[in-house]
Order: structure tokens, then C-alpha cells, then sequence
């Protein structure tokens, strides 16, 4: 049984949420204490509980803790299953890391999966929606599996109330991959989403993010979201370039103007727009997983989190890889994931 400090390194959710993926996938029972230490409000909040029911579910797992507050778990995985799973998160816990949680397991499990979701689906501190769609989905696309998500109702912090629906084709085998270059610039679109919320607002935002990164009319877009009682506004910044697309989101909230509100969203997508490296400051943290899972791989990224430097010794606990983190002249950083030296 693999004995995990919460509180290591960054000591937030994903210090769990990563043990859960690799325990399912590896077999590897594992205790965690501590769990959250390092946030405001420790313990398991809604979103952790309903990633842990989930892979409880997937992986047919023994699990003691199980509980909101709870600062400890136990988690005995069994054999990994797949089917047709759905999981409300209750709050507006986000609906995206519940996913990445147990998609794993479901890239690996013996048959496809379908795993809707409820809860968040645009909130602070975890990947919106959109990232997963045009970012990380299609990162893990380039490993072998079949992964397609729709979203069917947003839910905004604090509402909640989201849905997401998932598909999974799974694969014996996840490839490796290799992502050095952006490749040539496509486009950079920004949107504004706003939800019982006047377009004004979403107006304005993008006027201020189209004169600061030079956008045409036709890059901008303000959306209107219906079908949603609470009230939400969004924006995203999405970079394409040929070989990947990042997407930078600021979320709105009571007492902030548009014109602030704008340039929290640059501020996110300013490290990337200065930097020539592919991957950016959120999949690289995200990346280190399933490319350890596929044995290896190699990415240049932005300046490592501490989210990442703390996924990567997670990670190693669980798998026979190392994880070479070197900053490169040109002020970019360079991820190499392998076998460990024998
Ligand atoms: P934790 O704070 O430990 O619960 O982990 C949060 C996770 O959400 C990390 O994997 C972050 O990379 C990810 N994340 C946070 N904010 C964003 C964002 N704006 N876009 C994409 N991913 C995010």
C-alpha cells in the first residue's frame, strides 16, 4: 500500500485526484493524508468526492473515507470496468476534473465508456470546458484513443448546474508522442460568453482584448448562453497553431468591470504569447500522465507550476519513469518522460 502526503508540493486536489488515475490504472492501492492541506478549506469538497465515487465505480474499488471533509483515504483498486456512468457533482464543482480523473482508466479499460457529468463546467481554479474540448481532448487524440465531448448545459461558479457528456473508445496501448514545435500560427479568436448577463458586457471585453492582441471583427465573438438560470460570463482566448491549441480563460465575477475583467483574460495568455513553446502553463501539468502512462514522451512548455513539478513526483511513486524537467536558452522548458535508468 503506497503511504501519499497531501500536503506535498502544491497540496491541492490533483495530489489525489493524479493517485486515484495511476492506482486504477496500475493496480496500486494506495492511503493519502492530508488530502487538500495546503488550501483554504482542507479536505475533500464536493468535486474530490465525486472523482473518488467515480473511480470507486470504474475501477470496482474498496475505499474507505469517503466523505466530504475528509482529510484521509483508502483506495483499493479492483478490475478496471467500462459502461455507461453518470456522476453529478452536486455544486458547481467542476465537471472537467472529475473526468480527468477516471479518463485513464477509460482510455485503457476492455470496452467503450460513456460518462456524463454534472456540476461545473466554467469555474476558477480547474479547466473550463472549452480547454478540455479544443486542448486537452485533442492532445490525448494524438495517444491512440477516441475521446468526444459535448457540452449539453454550461454551469457557471457558483450556480453549477452544467452537463457534459463523453465518449470513450478505448486502446490497448497508449502511444507516446513528441510535441517541440507550435508549427505556424492559424488564428487567435477570442469569445466572450455571457449567460442572463447583457451582451454589453461581452462586448466591451472583447473590444479591449481585440485592440491589445489585434483582432478582426471576425476573431472576436460575444455569445449569448441560454438554457442556464444563473448568471455567468466567461472569456477565452484561443491561440491556434497548426500542431496545438492553447485556450487562456478569465471568469468574470460580482464587482468586476468588463475593462478588468479583460485584462485578467491577457494576463492569462500573455506567458504564452511571448513564449515560441507548444504546450502551456495548464497541459503541462496535465500532459505528464498520460504521457507516463505511455511509458514516455517529450514536450516544451512555459515555466513549469508547481502544480506540475508536484503531478511529477506523484506520478513517480506509481510508475518505473523519470521526468526531466531542463530549461532551454531560448527561456522555454523542455519535459522528457521515460523509462527510468536501470
Ligand atoms: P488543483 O488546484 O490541485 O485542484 O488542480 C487544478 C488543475 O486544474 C490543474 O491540473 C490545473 O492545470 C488545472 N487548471 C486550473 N486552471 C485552469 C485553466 N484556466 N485552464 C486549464 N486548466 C486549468
Amino acid at each position: 500500500m503506497l503511504e501519499i502526503d497531501g500536503a506535498k508540493g502544491e497540496g491541492g486536489g490533483q495530489v489525489l485526484r493524479t493517485a486515484l488515475s495511476l492506482s486504477m490504472v496500475t493496480g496500486t492501492p494506495f492511503r493519502i493524508s492530508n488530502i487538500r492541506a495546503n488550501r483554504e478549506n482542507p479536505g475533500m469538497m464536493a468535486q474530490h468526492l465525486t472523482a473518488v465515487k467515480a473511480a470507486k465505480a470504474v475501477s470496482n474499488a474498496r475505499v474507505e473515507g469517503m466523505r466530504e471533509g475528509s482529510t484521509e483515504l483508502t483506495f483499493e483498486p479492483g478490475v478496471i470496468g467500462n459502461g455507461r456512468y453518470f456522476y453529478s457533482v452536486g455544486t458547481a464543482g467542476s465537471t472537467s476534473l472529475v473526468l480527468q480523473t477516471v479518463l485513464p482508466a477509460l482510455m485503457l479499460a476492455p470496452g467503450p465508456s460513456e460518462i456524463t457529468l454534472e456540476g461545473g463546467t466554467h469555474n476558477p481554479f480547474a479547466p473550463p470546458y472549452d480547454f478540455l474540448a479544443l486542448t486537452y481532448l485533442p492532445a490525448l487524440a494524438r495517444m491512440g484513443p477516441v475521446v468526444q465531448a459535448s457540452l449539453e448545459r454550461h454551469g457557471f461558479y457558483p450556480a453549477g448546474g452544467g452537463r457534459m457528456k463523453v465518449q470513450v473508445q478505448p486502446v490497448e496501448e497508449l502511444k507516446g508522442f513528441e510535441l517541440l514545435e507550435r508549427g505556424d500560427h492559424v488564428r487567435t479568436r477570442a469569445r466572450a460568453l455571457v449567460s442572463n448577463l447583457s451582451m454589453t458586457f461581452a462586448i466591451r471585453e472583447l473590444d479591449i482584448i481585440a485592440q491589445k492582441l489585434g483582432l478582426g471583427a471576425g476573431d472576436i465573438h460575444p455569445e449569448s448562453i441560454t438554457g442556464n438560470d444563473s448568471a455567468g460570463n466567461v472569456v477565452c482566448i484561443e491561440v491556434e497553431h497548426e500542431q496545438i491549441t492553447e485556450v487562456f480563460t478569465a471568469f468574470g465575477r460580482r464587482g468586476i468591470t468588463p475593462e478588468e475583467f479583460a485584462e485578467e483574460a491577457l494576463t492569462e495568455s500573455r506567458e504564452y504569447l511571448a513564449s515560441t513553446a507548444p504546450v502551456g502553463r495548464y497541459l503541462c501539468d496535465q500532459l505528464m500522465l498520460p504521457l507516463a502512462l505511455a511509458g514516455g514522451g517529450r514536450f516544451r512548455t512555459v515555466k513549469p507550476t508547481r502544480h506540475a513539478q508536484t503531478n511529477a513526483e506523484v506520478i513517480a511513486m506509481f510508475l518505473p519513469v523519470d521526468i526531466q524537467i531542463a530549461r532551454l536558452e531560448d527561456g522555454s522548458f523542455e519535459v522528457a518522460i521515460g523509462p527510468q535508468p536501470a
